[in-house]
């Protein structure tokens, strides 16, 4: 049975956590990486979902 989790996505240059969101669990799903404006690197980067 799937569940909403709250995940923080982290800028993987400078490791900031620009985005706060949720998603559905699922068994074996791979983390989220999502290509994300942050504003400390004033550019679009590869963010990485945290706990
Ligand atoms: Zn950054």
């Amino acid at each position: 049975m799937a569940r909403r989790v709250p995940v923080t996505l982290v800028c993987s240059v400078c490791g900031s956590r620009n985005y706060r969101t949720t998603r559905l669990q699922e068994v074996g799903q791979k983390p989220l990486e999502l290509k994300k404006h942050c504003s400390t690197c004033k550019a679009h980067t590869l963010h990485k979902e945290s706990k």
